[in-house]
């Protein structure tokens, strides 16, 4: 089959599919690289179009790519090596005329930063974070009134910005007036600095304060950096004060971000606070199949079991390992059996055996709470500080099996008895206290990869 011409196709129908300008901009810069045995592989010529044209026009592209085979295909987004602007498309022929009833009713609107496919039917609900999508769902339907501020936090991947979006996506679907933000901190922080040198700081001001809501990812980002933290002060006072939901996620919970003002911190307290834990092996499961599903990939329940076993660590591992499969299968030209994901992802576990020094458990420990080894290994009894000692010293005796004389040297010449009423503290502590299980699953997690 001729791949270009096939493509063309596909293109004039999606050409009348869409706005002018998302044509022009984002899907007539798009190649099929690949056809085989109903998988296609599209390129597109750098990886931000590549997320945008996937998760907005997965399914109208699939739509229209059937009906052009007749068959049903499953998509690949990849990046085009050979096509890295979009003048080298050609021969599209003029344009047609944007029809009335296409107008995307249904789109939320693209400014306000949301992802469409992290959405609430997408979102697998089990014990790690049924409670945290409850309450999602009673903001949507009371944006401002019932939780504000919404404060999500938990481990990598466990999904909180899925569900961050997922109220963005919803709020906008009920509000058509509505005016959403998402960002994470970071762009936050880099925003306003752009906004400081470009002396656009009432625009920077008018754009998160004029908003019904807004969803800011990754707050502990802005730790340290005072003007973020004294910008975003007020900017969440305006919008809390006159209604306005707003949504934050962290890694950890308000009062364990280092390095922020208390005055934040307790704004950061002042609405619900919840956390997600990572996924046990059902709702594991339950993802991936989502995932597959979402990318039309016929996953066997045999395969799909052995990956949700192996890959305990976070989510976004999980759905990595299913993309290279999809891929894998698709340049081999073979069947994904049991087999065929045993010799791909086998070397996995070995990996969890990863050997890891007593070095690197004291200075990623440190890290993690943001301070220096050399604190950590210090005199200073500020609790913090004596919290993160304990942990390492944990970490040592139980995933180094250290005698408990050599820790004792190595957290600064401590004698034997309080490395045991360290240990002996946290192993007290780690069944009822879920914030600590997570600062020690984020820093074994660390310690692995
Ligand atoms: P976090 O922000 O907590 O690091 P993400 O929200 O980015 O995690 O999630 C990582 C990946 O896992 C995303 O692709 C997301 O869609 C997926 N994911 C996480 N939790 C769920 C869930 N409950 N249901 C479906 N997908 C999920
Ligand atoms: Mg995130």
């Amino acid at each position: 089959m001729d791949l270009k011409s096939l493509w063309q196709d596909v293109q004039e129908e999606l050409k009348i599919s869409v706005s002018q300008t998302t044509y022009q901009g984002m899907l007539a810069q798009t190649t099929l690289l690949d056809l085989k045995k109903n998988i296609a592989t599209i390129g597109c010529p750098n990886p931000y179009l590549r997320d945008l044209i996937e998760n907005r026009y997965y399914s109208l592209i699939k739509e229209v790519l059937d009906r052009q085979t007749k068959e049903k295909n499953s998509l690949v987004f990849a990046i085009d090596q050979n096509q890295t602007n979009s003048k080298k498309i050609k021969n599209l022929g003029p344009l047609f005329k944007k029809r009335p009833d296409q107008k995307p009713n249904n789109q939320v609107n693209p400014d306000f930063g949301l992802l469409p496919n992290y959405n609430f039917e997408t979102f697998v609900v089990g014990s790690a974070n049924n409670f945290a999508h409850a309450a999602a769902q009673a903001i949507v339907k009371n944006p401002g009134q019932t939780y504000n501020p919404f404060f999500v936090w938990g481990g990598v991947g466990v999904g909180k910005t899925h569900l961050t979006h997922a109220i963005g996506n919803a709020i906008a679907k009920k509000n058509k007036n509505f005016k959403i933000l998402y960002v994470s901190a970071e762009t936050f922080t880099n925003e306003l600095v752009e906004a400081l040198q470009k002396k656009t700081i009432t625009k920077f001001k008018d754009k998160y304060r004029k908003c019904d809501c807004l969803l800011v990812d990754d707050i502990q980002f802005i730790a340290g950096k005072e003007y973020s933290q004294e910008e975003f002060f007020h900017t969440f006072n305006a919008l809390y004060l006159s209604g306005r939901q707003v949504v934050l996620t962290s890694d950890r919970k308000p009062e364990e971000i280092p390095k922020v003002e208390d005055r934040l911190i307790s704004r950061f307290m002042g609405g619900l606070t919840v956390d997600i834990q990572p996924p046990d092996y059902e709702m594991r499961l339950a993802i991936l199949k989502q995932k597959a599903q979402e990318k039309n990939f016929s996953l066997s329940e045999e395969v799909a079991a052995f990956l949700a076993e192996t890959i305990e660590s976070n989510i976004r591992e999980l759905e990595g390992a299913l993309l290279r499969l999809i891929i894998k299968t698709q340049s081999n030209d073979s069947q994904v059996d049991l087999e065929f994901a045993q010799n791909l992802f086998g070397s996995l576990k070995k990996k969890k055996a990863k050997r890891v020094t007593p070095r690197t458990v004291l200075s990623r420990t440190a890290k993690h709470f943001s301070f220096k080894t050399k604190e950590l290994c210090g005199k200073s009894r500020k609790s913090e500080l004596v919290t993160a000692r304990h942990i390492a010293i944990y970490l040592l005796r139980k995933d180094l099996d250290l005698p408990l004389m050599k820790i004792g040297d190595l957290v600064g010449g401590r004698d034997h008895t309080s490395i045991m009423y360290a240990i002996d503290k946290i192993e007290r502590e780690y069944s009822n206290n879920q914030s600590l299980r997570s600062n020690i699953n984020q820093i074994r997690n660390n310690l692995q990869s």
